[in-house]
């Protein structure tokens, strides 16, 4: 067995659709980033790559690469599928929480399991994403950005 920890920040801008998990999630703001910022998914791909003990996503898909703008993130999650393989592994579990004050994200959160499940090679059973907000403190609290942490166990 492998554990890894991932963790990840997006600012929340004017003009950029929210994407989480997959999920294309209708709100006034969207997630900035080079890709399409899915903040939950690069948390997530953090934790493997960690279990992986292969760096982390900006090594291996790093922000600064054209081929990277726009960046569908469940398609870069899809490539650690042969990563795991290569190792011996694949997904034991994966818990995420992702941390946003709005918009409300319950409704949401199944399709995210079936996306992430689909892009890694396993099944939804194994995947368990939560949502919080921070009682309006820090800056998910004033809406700047969404947070994510996730852990994952490779078997
Ligand atoms: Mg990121």
């Amino acid at each position: 067995m492998r554990i890894g920890h991932g963790y990840d920040v997006h600012r929340l801008v004017e003009g950029r659709r929210l994407i989480l998990g997959g999920v294309d999630i209708p709100h006034t703001t969207g997630l900035l980033g080079h890709s399409d910022a899915d903040v939950l998914t690069h948390a997530i791909m953090d934790a493997i790559l960690g279990a992986l003990g292969l760096g982390d996503i900006g090594r291996h898909f790093p922000d600064t690469d054209p081929a990277y703008a726009g960046a569908d993130s469940l398609g870069l999650a899809a490539r650690l599928v042969p990563m795991m393989a290569e190792a011996g592994l694949s997904v034991g579990n994966i818990d995420a929480t992702v941390i946003a004050q709005a918009p409300k994200l319950a409704p949401y959160l199944p399709q995210m399991k079936d996306n992430l499940a689909r892009a890694l090679g396993t099944t939804p059973d194994r995947i368990n994403i939560k949502a919080t907000t921070e009682e309006h403190l820090g800056f998910t609290g004033e809406k700047l950005g969404i947070a994510a942490h996730a852990v994952c166990l490779l078997i």
